[in-house]
């Protein structure tokens, strides 16, 4: 069975091994947070300092570390697939991989130009030919080569948290934003499609429920399950049948917009950073939010003009957490602090006004030890 060009929603949920409840479930989930999007570009625009076929062979590590079943098919991929990953005039812009048939490696094609996006896409497009070589002949439905290709994305992501910290940033920024895509438009397409089951099947409506899967599969913290996800083929269902709607993870970190850069004397600066800090108690259901607005203005103002407001903001500006803090007495060493980082984000703040303000160090909790840097 293959999904035909006009499939509807019923065809697509059959195809796929799901029903229309876990559809409705795994949306609803992502309901709550009302996903903003944020400066998607500045994200996957930045540059990474990797050239295509670098960025290729590191896919083929990021395979091999985390599936070593697949090892022997990885390397193979990485050695001999033939690939474009040159960006030319007039390529198709979007990255694809083409299966050339039984017993020939697929081909794959990536207009790199060496951005944060430009690695995800490869990773991506990695995962897909591993998925169609190890599949052999058994044709896999479109949502799990999807769930498979969002694994590789997130196996990028564990990899470079270990080996390369010094891109890691720049690519979680990158595939955060990537969420604003399929967890935005895609997600409402398929909600759309989930009430008007007559919607034409577009290949978009894959994605949203992919990105969740994938998330759920790898909490489950099982090698041996991934990679025989990847060895399914046409029984990929079967793999993920016992993730229920609720074993979705609800991942998206509802980050506000960037602040733009502003030069000094800027007044808007000022309004721009109270919006931010008011955002974040809204955010975290604070009881600051609760105040009268002149007392928390005039509050907010006071520690603004006196340097005891702090902001803590993304490599891409995106504003994180906040805290505040007042001295009892002029003698006291230790001043009362008030933070506030939603979507469990202290930790980030804590580290962030450490750098920027050392003398803060000796007021903020202890740092937990052997915590990764992701
Ligand atoms: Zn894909």
């Amino acid at each position: 069975m293959s999904i035909v060009k006009r499939a509807d929603f019923a065809d697509w949920c059959r195809y796929n091994g799901i029903d229309a409840c876990f559809v409705e479930g795994a949306l609803l989930a992502l309901a709550p947070h009302c996903w903003v999007g944020g400066d998607a570009n500045t994200a996957t625009d930045a540059p990474i300092g990797l050239e295509a076929e670098q960025a290729w062979s590191l896919a083929s590590d990021v395979f091999c570390e985390a599936l070593p079943a697949l090892q022997p098919i990885i390397r193979r991929i990485g050695k001999a697939a033939p690939r474009g990953l040159l960006p030319r005039a007039g390529k198709h812009p979007q990255p694809f991989t083409y299966h050339r048939g039984a017993g020939r490696l697929p081909f794959v094609s990536c207009s790199y130009e060496g951005r944060a996006a430009d690695l995800l896409a490869v990773v991506h497009e990695f995962a897909h030919a591993l998925q169609l070589v190890a599949s052999r002949r058994s044709p896999m439905p479109p949502m799990a080569r999807e769930v498979c290709a969002f694994l590789g994305e997130l196996f990028l992501l564990r990899w470079l948290s270990l080996n390369r910290p010094d891109l890691q940033g720049i690519i979680e920024c990158a595939w955060v934003a990537d969420n604003a895509r399929y967890l935005g438009p895609d997600a409402a397409n398929l909600l759309e499609a989930l009430r008007a089951p007559s919607a034409r099947y577009v290949y978009r409506w894959n994605y949203p429920i992919a990105r969740l899967i994938a998330q759920a599969l790898l909490a489950r913290d099982d090698t041996a399950l991934i990679q025989n996800l990847f060895r399914s083929g046409a029984g990929a269902h079967e793999v993920f049948a016992g993730i229920e709607p609720r074993d979705l993870p609800r991942l998206i970190p509802g980050l506000l917009p960037p602040m733009p850069a502003s030069a000094p004397g800027d007044r808007s600066a000022v309004y721009r950073q109270v919006g931010a800090i008011l955002l974040l108690d809204l955010q975290d259901d604070a009881a600051a939010a609760e105040t009268a607005i002149i007392d928390r203005y005039a509050s907010l103002f006071e520690h603004m003009r006196t340097g005891t407001a702090f902001l803590a903001l993304s490599p891409f500006s995106h504003p994180l957490g906040y805290a505040v803090w007042s001295f009892a007495d002029p003698g006291s060493q230790t001043p009362e602090m008030h933070s506030c980082a939603p979507f469990g984000r202290h930790e980030t703040l804590f580290d962030t006004l450490r750098k920027t303000l050392p003398h803060a160090a000796g007021w903020l909790p202890p740092q937990p030890q052997g915590r990764q840097t992701r």
